[in-house]
């Protein structure tokens, strides 16, 4: 039995492989899960539950089947899918976490988040976060209709290009300085994330203590996903090697 965190499948209609290869990965672990951690970028884009689609409802389902068959499914909204809320939550059956959160895994109390608060260089990304996670900006932009938001969506993603120059969002690599300070402040030594698109386990000292964060993958044409049990972790991702 082991614990299994995933992130980043930036799910899309453009994407029928990630999907499929989602669903054949929930239905062959299914059964030795102890819990699913999905930490945010499920979806490439989400422009509010009210736009749930048919074309949602697979994976909608399969995460169900999961919680159903016993197993807590728990979400932790990345970037693009931060508007995810409480009607995803209901048809997927899981349980939506504010980040960051500790989690006791097997005893260790590990640190877990979508990843982009540990981007701290790309000031221009941390100013939009804040205005999009601003309860206020999210009422006025599910007000609107979904062209509107598309629009608007799209305008933000133009306003982000242009204020980091060639360099998207996705490709900023954490602070390390950011990471130690979540690390301390939450007092562990295990964090786990996702978002910089870069699976490795990293180790490293703090005062004299031994610390590790894994970075999870974003899925292309194979999976990506660490499995943590009481004896093992092993982050199975085609580009990192052991
Ligand atoms: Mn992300």
């Amino acid at each position: 039995m082991h614990t299994l965190f995933i992130s980043d499948l930036h799910l899309s209609h453009q994407t029928p492989i990630i999907a499929k290869n989602f669903l054949t990965l929930l239905s062959q672990q299914r059964e030795k899960l102890d819990a699913l951690y999905i930490l945010g970028d499920l979806f490439e884009y989400w422009l509010g539950d009210d736009g749930i689609t048919p074309l949602h409802q697979p994976i909608l389902e399969s995460i169900k089947y999961v919680s159903n068959s016993g197993v807590p499914v728990y979400f932790i909204r990345g970037n693009r899918d931060f508007l995810i809320s409480a009607e995803f939550a209901k048809q997927a059956a899981c349980e939506i976490l504010e980040e960051p959160v500790v989690i006791d895994l097997y005893g260790n109390p590990t640190l877990i988040m979508h990843g982009d608060l540990l981007c701290s260089d790309d000031h221009a990304y941390m100013q939009f976060r804040e205005q999009v996670r601003n309860p206020q900006w999210q009422a006025h932009f599910l007000s609107l209709n979904m062209e509107q938001r598309i629009e608007m969506a799209k305008q933000a993603r133009d306003v982000s290009k242009s204020a980091t120059k060639e360099i998207t969002m996705d490709i900023m690599d954490a602070n390390q300085l950011t990471v130690e300070k979540y690390m301390r402040e939450f007092d562990v030594t295990t964090l786990i994330h996702g978002h910089t698109h870069r699976p490795d386990i990293h180790h490293f000292k703090l005062n004299n203590c031994a610390m590790k964060r894994v970075v999870l993958g974003d899925w292309g044409d194979e999976p990506s996903y660490l499995m943590v049990s009481e004896a093992e972790s092993t982050l199975v991702d085609p580009r990192y090697k052991a």
